[in-house]
């Protein structure tokens, strides 16, 4: 059933290395993140198997439960939208978190990044080691470019406070932007959205003196385009893992 994975993986990295060269990029600077959302833990472990190592999943307990299965030096990217509430379990599980819209998501998040840094280290060698970070989160603030009412992005216009809150956050550490294209959109709309994606940071790492080179954008039918416009991490589910079936789960999240 997962016996496709291997060259699913080994054929989106070869068209990823490809998109990077056509725009004269090194293929190295664009990180592949294996979306294993409604995924079962064998369908991680046969891309594990197959090298990869960076993988993406939208629900903080999900993401949790297949931590717990895989391997430890995995690394975990929380890239659906995020409910407060959550934020702990996200802070503690997650080692990136890309879906940051908003100044009291942000706000919180730094809050329990600080007490989590504060609280007693697991030990090396416990078994707890696998189940929390020790290191400050990664974030990535997700500002809606395409202005879809159903995208779940901050403003382009809001992206200035988001990011000046970002920057008095001791305890997280902010790398960039992401954000996520219409489905089904002509090649050219795409480009606009990736494009202005890139745009808009290359405004704020000017204004702000903050480097941010990361921005995550591009996924299963379009992130050769995204890898074009200057994509760093692309999030690439169904591609490698083939059709997610949300019957098991109860809906898409
Ligand atoms: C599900 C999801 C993806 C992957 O989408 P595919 O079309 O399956 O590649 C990427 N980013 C986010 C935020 C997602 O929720």
């Amino acid at each position: 059933m997962h016996s496709a994975i291997p060259d699913n993986l080994e054929q989106i990295r070869r068209r990823i290395a490809g998109a990077a060269v056509r725009a004269g990029r090194a293929p190295e600077s664009v990180r592949l993140v294996a979306v294993s959302k409604n995924h079962p833990a064998e369908a991680v472990a046969a891309a594990y198997a197959a090298g990869q190592r960076v993988f993406g999943e939208n629900r903080p307990q999900e993401l949790r439960d297949k931590r717990l299965q895989l391997p430890v030096d995995c690394e975990w990217h929380m890239i659906g939208h995020l409910q407060s509430n959550k934020a702990r379990l996200a802070v503690q599980t997650a080692a990136w978190i890309h879906s940051v819209n908003a100044v009291d998501l942000l706000q919180r998040l730094d809050r329990v990044a600080g007490e989590e840094a504060g609280g007693p280290q697991p030990e090396a060698g416990n078994a707890q080691h696998a189940t929390r970070n020790t290191k400050r989160p990664v974030i990535l603030l997700e500002i809606n470019i395409a202005g879809e009412a159903s995208k779940s992005g901050a403003r382009p216009d809001a992206a200035r406070e988001l990011l000046e809150a970002a920057l008095r956050s001791p305890h997280l550490d902010c790398r960039g932007l992401m954000t996520m294209a219409p489905y089904d959109a002509p090649e050219a709309e795409l480009r606009r959205v990736f494009g202005g994606l890139r745009e808009l940071r290359d405004r704020l790492a000017a204004e702000f003196g903050a480097p941010l080179p990361e921005l995550s954008m591009g996924m299963s039918d379009d992130f050769e385009i995204a890898v074009e416009e200057g994509s760093t991490l692309v999030r690439v589910g169904t591609a490698i893992f083939g059709e997610r079936d949300y019957g098991k789960t109860g809906g898409p999240g």
